[in-house]
């Protein structure tokens, strides 16, 4: 800590500061080549090996069989909500969404540009503060996939196990979660995540995606919008986002070296633990989202006086804890404790919690 900020944003956010150590390091001469990798070509062999080795070591991270293409694409998640049916509705055109707040919903409204959609579930009842169960008998039986939001970054609800869709076929919008817990990819068509929150800067969006999904875009989809182009050409048709690939790949160094995703999920487990467990006997601050759909990354709570809130955002800045503030649809707080955020940072954000309890009773 010290003489850096203690950034609780939803994103972009907080990176490890070794990663950012050794990036500030390579930023004028990236080993030995007299050049920065922003500079760099990148058809040249030296980033050619940077983009390989990030698919590799995002592969071991995250254990992704050979039938499933890893693409670095760029547009953010909201490209890929518009990627997705684009892509995947290939059969009936009909997909079920569930509904679990503001990206969710965006990403069914898009899609509903493409094919029949409906909403399967929603937690909208109760400001998307629980995640909404449904049976797999409710899905139409010939969809081409099932839509989920598997963290939702506003409200902070987090789906603590994989919904169960049968035979059918399961797309994740994983931005705010990826690489926080083990995932079994063979249960999912597709996953996606923008990288500005676990990952990388902002930039470069990850899509894994089942090769035999691939290759049945309608003729007339824009180039830059067929997962088959950028499957064949390895990510670069075009100019990819080459630094923010780059960076990417040193966090998945970072993470192989602490011990990989299962360690990085106990980080994570016992610092969002702290946070909750302070919360639920906190006589000031309520936690907004049920237990069992809590998120590990961001989370969400109020005191009920939307007065006291601001105050308690203002003087966190004051004492360089950053971004606590809920997003504008919510209100209340949010502290975003994606991997990168040290435990450290928990306590502090804990210890400043008390004293603002005590001061304001
Ligand atoms: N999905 C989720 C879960 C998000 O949190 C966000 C943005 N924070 C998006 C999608 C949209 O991503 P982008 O801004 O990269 O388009």
């Amino acid at each position: 800590m010290g003489y850096r900020a203690i950034n609780f944003s939803a994103g972009p956010s907080t990176l490890p500061e070794e990663v950012l150590k050794k990036a500030a390091a390579e930023m004028l001469n990236y080993e030995g080549t007299g050049e920065s990798v922003m500079e760099m070509s990148h058809r040249s062999a030296e980033f050619q090996k940077i983009i390989d080795d990030a698919e590799q070591n995002l592969r071991d991270l995250m254990n992704i069989p050979d039938d499933y293409y890893v693409l670095f694409l760029q547009g953010g998640g909201t490209l890929q909500f518009s990627m997705v049916p684009i892509n995947l509705l290939t059969n009936s055109k009909k997909a079920d969404y569930i509904i679990t707040g503001n990206w969710a919903k965006k990403a069914y409204e898009e899609a509903q540009k493409f094919g029949d959609i409906r909403a399967l579930a929603s937690s909208a009842d109760k400001n998307f503060s629980y995640i909404p169960k449904f049976k797999k008998e409710d899905i139409r039986e010939d969809v081409d996939y099932v839509y989920v939001c598997y963290n939702n970054t506003i409200y902070g609800t987090h789906y603590n196990e994989v919904p169960d869709v049968g035979d059918h076929l399961l797309v994740a919008d994983m931005s705010s979660c990826v690489l926080s817990e083990e995932i079994d990819v063979t249960k999912f068509g597709l996953i996606y995540a923008g990288a500005q929150k676990n990952v990388a800067p902002a930039g470069v969006t990850i899509v894994i995606v089942r090769k035999d999904l691939v290759g049945h875009a309608p003729e007339n989809t824009p180039i830059y919008l067929d997962y088959a182009i950028h499957a064949k050409k390895g990510s670069m048709y075009n100019t990819p986002p080459c630094y923010s690939i780059y960076m990417a790949g040193e966090v998945f160094k970072y993470l192989k070296s602490i011990g990989g995703v299962k360690e990085m999920h106990e980080r994570d487990v016992r610092k969002a633990g702290k946070l909750y467990d302070y919360l639920d006997h906190s006589e000031m601050f309520t936690p907004t989202v049920a237990k069992e759909d809590r998120s590990l990354m961001n989370v969400t709570f109020v005191t009920g006086d939307p007065e006291l809130d601001k105050k308690f955002v203002a003087g966190a800045r004051e004492r360089g804890m950053l971004n606590l503030a809920g997003h504008r649809t919510t209100g209340g707080m949010r502290a975003s404790i994606y991997n990168a955020m040290p435990e450290e940072g928990v306590d502090a954000l804990i210890a400043y919690m008390k004293e603002f309890e005590d001061e304001n009773k």
